[in-house]
This record gives C-alpha cells, sequence and structure tokens, in this order.
C-alpha cells in the first residue's frame, strides 16, 4: 500500500512514519525499486516521500546551504557545483543521466552503502544531516550517522529531512574508481575538503571500509604539516614526503575486504 497522496505534507509524513514505523520510504526509488523487482522483500507500505516538494528544495540557511533529503543529483551538479563543489563532484559521477534525473542525496543516506557517492564530499565537508519525527528534529553529524554497512543513524520513526553543509572557504575534490568510467558503483572513492577558516582538513573514504569513515590521523597530520610550511597563506605545492604520509595515512584508515569489484589490495 502506498501511503501519502499528492497533497502530502512534511508533519502528515512523520504521522504516517509513526503509525507505520515498518512502513519503506521512497523518494526517487533507484533503490528501492531495486529491492521490489528482485523480490528482496516486500513491504506492506510504502511512504512516498516524492510529492512533499519542501524535500526537494534547497536554501541558504544562516551561512550553510540548507539542501533537502529529495533535491536529486541533477539538481546538486546543476545548481549548487560553486556552493558545494565537492558534493557536485560526486554527484556527477553517480549513475546515469536516468539515475541522477531520480536519485537523491536523502535516497543514499537513506540506503547508507559504503559505496554510496555522495558520503565522501558530507564527511569532508563536516555536513550535519537533519533527521525529524513526531518527537521533533534533531541534527546528526555525518561522521556519527553511518553506524554499520547499510545502517545508519535514524530511529525507526525518523525521516532524513535535510542535509547541512557550510559553502567551503577552501578547495573540495571527490575522486572515484571504478572498473569503468561511467554508471559504475566505486571501487574505492576519496572526498577532500581544505578547511582554512578553521586551519583544518576533511576527508571522507568511500567503498574501503564496512561505512564511510574519515582518515583522522591523515587529516591531523596534514593540517600540522600545512601550517609548519606556511602553506595554509601560500599556493605552493606540498612536499613529496607530505603527500606521501598523506596517502599512506589515509590508506591506513580504510579497511577494505576482497568482494566482486576488488581485491582489498
Ligand atoms: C543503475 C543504478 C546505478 C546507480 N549508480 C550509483 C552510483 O554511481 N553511485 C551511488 O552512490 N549510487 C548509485 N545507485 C544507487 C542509488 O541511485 C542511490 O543510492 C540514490 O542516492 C538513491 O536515492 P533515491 O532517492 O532513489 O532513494 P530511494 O530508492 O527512494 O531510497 C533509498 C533508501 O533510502 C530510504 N530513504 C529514502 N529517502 C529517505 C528519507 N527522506 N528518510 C529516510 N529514509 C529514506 C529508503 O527507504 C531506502 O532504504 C545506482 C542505482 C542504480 C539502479
Amino acid at each position: 500500500m502506498l501511503l501519502a497522496s499528492r497533497q502530502t505534507s512534511g508533519p502528515a509524513l512523520v504521522n504516517g512514519r509513526s503509525a507505520h514505523p515498518q512502513a519503506v520510504p521512497i523518494q526517487g526509488g533507484t533503490d528501492v525499486m531495486v529491492e521490489l523487482n528482485f523480490d528482496r522483500y516486500r513491504p506492506e507500505y510504502l511512504l512516498d516521500l516524492a510529492r512533499v516538494s519542501e524535500l526537494r528544495q534547497w536554501t541558504p540557511d544562516n551561512g550553510r546551504i540548507w539542501l533537502g533529503a529529495g533535491a536529486t543529483f541533477t539538481r546538486i551538479l546543476t545548481e549548487l557545483g560553486s556552493r558545494l563543489p565537492g558534493l557536485a563532484m560526486a554527484s556527477r559521477t553517480v549513475g546515469s543521466p536516468q539515475i541522477r534525473n531520480r536519485g537523491t542525496v536523502g535516497g543514499n543516506l537513506g540506503a547508507a552503502s559504503p559505496a554510496g557517492d555522495s558520503h565522501p564530499p558530507l564527511l569532508a565537508g563536516y555536513a550535519r544531516i537533519e533527521v525529524e519525527s513526531v518527537r521533533g528534529s534533531r541534527q546528526i553529524a555525518a561522521d556519527e550517522f553511518y553506524t554499520g554497512v547499510k545502517r545508519n543513524a535514524l530511529r525507526p520513526d525518523e525521516l532524513i529531512k535535510a542535509v547541512l553543509m557550510v559553502p567551503p572557504a577552501g578547495p573540495q575534490q571527490f575522486c572515484k574508481i571504478g572498473t569503468r568510467n561511467a554508471m559504475v558503483i566505486s571501487v574505492a572513492a576519496f572526498g577532500l575538503a581544505l578547511h582554512p577558516d578553521r586551519r583544518s582538513i576533511g576527508t571522507g573514504i568511500g567503498s574501503a571500509a564496512p561505512t564511510p569513515r574519515r582518515a583522522l590521523a591523515a587529516e591531523e597530520f596534514l593540517a600540522q604539516s600545512l601550517a609548519e610550511d606556511g602553506l595554509w597563506e601560500s599556493r605552493a605545492a606540498l612536499s613529496d614526503a607530505t603527500s606521501c604520509r598523506f596517502a599512506d595515512l589515509v590508506a591506513g584508515a580504510a579497511s577494505p575486504i576482497d568482494d566482486v569489484r576488488g581485491t582489498a589490495r
């Protein structure tokens, strides 16, 4: 049974979620419909979030960007390239145009796959996830959101409402390695953000551990190296030794396994 009608509002949704915690939320459906088509589960209820226009919006909010959970990857990459460059770069690598037109950042968080492409830039950009239930709303730091393979910190009656991120004061990058160039789930992915205003580094490792995760020792090492070498103020290159040590610390933070997409090595 599909819960929600064309007129559905946010409050109606959280009420629906509370009344039917076993209902499966569906936004773009690019993960949910695959599960249904392969008969992996047959939920009694689907909770249709796609009719709630509020969830598809993004807006500046006190120096941050409030990005509705229902914002598609296409919207992120076409509208937020200058405000959230790391997330926009990651969005560009998701699936195909059809998947990017339907798939959303909220769905990526809901699925919480270690290979989800939005996770590394959310971690590197110190994003916060806004979740809501009939009991109210709360924010969860991205690095506390992923709790296990395809598991997240949502309580049974909660829905993901938005992602909150500060537009960067410094450069951001995202890269993804796959078995081909397009339409591919990552073998490994990495997000990097420099935060010169805080003199800190943000990282996000994808597809190389049970959950997306930060490389904390690498972040601390690079922030300190930039300070010691005066590189927060200049655009001079990093030394090879610093780059190699950073890479080693990132690799050390990962815990990949042999799987269908590649060996751990
Ligand atoms: C052909 C194909 C290629 C793909 N390629 C990629 C890729 O390259 N990179 C990548 O990261 N992903 C990829 N995916 C996976 C998928 O597109 C993404 O995970 C996408 O972000 C899911 O978004 P959605 O809105 O379609 O989610 P849905 O399918 O609607 O939902 C996904 C999960 O999140 C839950 N959920 C959705 N919204 C909420 C909410 N607001 N609150 C709580 N729970 C919620 C659902 O219950 C479900 O468990 C691919 C999928 C397909 C079919």
